[in-house]
């Protein structure tokens, strides 16, 4: 077994049948997994989970405090575009181009740290970053943490059902988590600490990193608009903690075949390009399962890319040294229709023959 194999705490369904067929949980078998990983006093290691949530449930006081005392429609469109825009494209910058694929580097760690803390966090990035490598091996593959073939729950509760990694890593397994999340910056537990703890981070720092980030986001909106404009960003950044939890499923054609010619070019999985996802945070999710390393996703000239956009104007700034940019790559091998009916027939043999296509990373 490989290390992307392993790396994942496995479901109590598993992921796959002795045919090598996706399992496919009934929705009590997902909630049941759930509430079993939410159960902080049967089991401490389950604490990573419970922040996550908690932090969602943090702010719903916030949320209703907008829409029963605060709400008008001026701060009803600021939470709007914090919710879609500032908190998504944070999530495409940090998160996933960042913490995930590497797609550029900081000068310095105060870049690092200022790129980190630039909107309210909501998600801790180990539960994204580990699963996420395993998302792109395994894409629409059993194993795959969000497999959209799962259905909607199956990836909508993944972030505690499939993402946190194992509790049973061996020290050579758990050192290379620590290399993958080594540049985020986050400290890592020691092995000894890891066993105990069951993850990446020490409660802890997590604990201290999260009240420090709300305290100063929350001053910082009070001084400008008072509880009113806090409650209002706060519950915006709740509600878009709800939201993204439906991206892969949708982003991977909710386990249909939704790819469209001259749209969608990379055929190796079911990932698509969306206009929502991509206007509001850079998401051209076809686009970046066939460039997973590039710091820009927006290819084509109405696909625009705000968190492409914030990188290239750090680089600017000195703040970023060097990113990957695939743009010229894609035109290149896309921008002709003729490579597209190439790539759809070499896909095809592929297929006849029973042999996967080959995958772009
Ligand atoms: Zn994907
Ligand atoms: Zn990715």
């Amino acid at each position: 077994m490989s290390f992307i194999d392993v790396v994942l705490r496995v479901p109590s369904y598993g992921w796959q049948d002795h045919e090598g067929n996706l399992v496919k949980p009934s929705v009590k078998q997902l909630f049941s997994e759930f509430f079993q990983r939410l159960n902080v006093f049967r089991d401490k290691r389950n604490w990573l989970t419970v922040l996550s949530w908690g932090k969602v449930v943090c702010m719903v006081p916030f949320l209703l405090l907008f829409i029963s005392k605060f709400f008008t429609v001026p701060l009803l469109i600021a939470a709007f575009i914090y919710s879609m825009f500032v908190m998504g494209t944070h999530g495409t910058i940090w998160h996933h181009r960042y913490c995930t694929h590497g797609a550029y580097k900081f000068r310095n760690h105060f870049w690092r740290f200022f790129t980190q803390n630039l909107t309210i966090s909501m998600i801790p990035e180990e539960i994204y970053v580990v699963s996420h490598h395993v998302h792109h091996a395994k894409s629409d593959r059993p194993g795959d943490p969000y497999n959209a073939e799962g259905g909607f729950l199956y990836c909508f509760l993944a972030d505690v059902n499939h993402q946190p990694i194992s509790l049973s890593l061996d020290e050579a397994q758990y050192s290379r988590v620590k290399s993958l999340m080594k540049h985020t910056g986050l400290v890592p537990n020691t092995f000894q600490q890891y066993k105990s703890w069951g993850s990446y981070q020490h409660p802890r720092r997590a604990l201290v990193s999260w009240v420090l980030n709300w305290s100063f986001w929350y001053l910082i909106f009070f001084l400008l608009g008072g509880h009113a404009l806090s409650c209002t960003l706060f519950g915006a950044a709740g509600f878009w903690a709800v939201g993204v939890r439906t991206f892969n499923y949708e982003g991977h054609g909710k386990g249909e075949d939704k790819q469209r010619p001259g749209i969608d070019f990379n055929h190796a999985d079911r990932s698509i390009n969306q206009l929502w996802p991509g206007i509001v945070a850079g998401e051209w999710h076809n686009n970046h399962h066939l460039f997973p390393k590039s710091a820009r996703s927006g290819f084509k000239p109405y696909q625009i890319d705000f968190a492409w956009y914030y990188i290239k104007f750090l680089h600017i700034l000195g703040a970023v040294t060097s990113y990957n940019d695939a743009k010229k790559m894609f035109d290149t091998r896309y921008s002709n229709p003729k490579n597209e009916v190439y790539e759809n027939a070499a896909t095809v043999a592929a297929v006849r023959l029973n042999a996967k296509p080959a995958k772009n990373h």
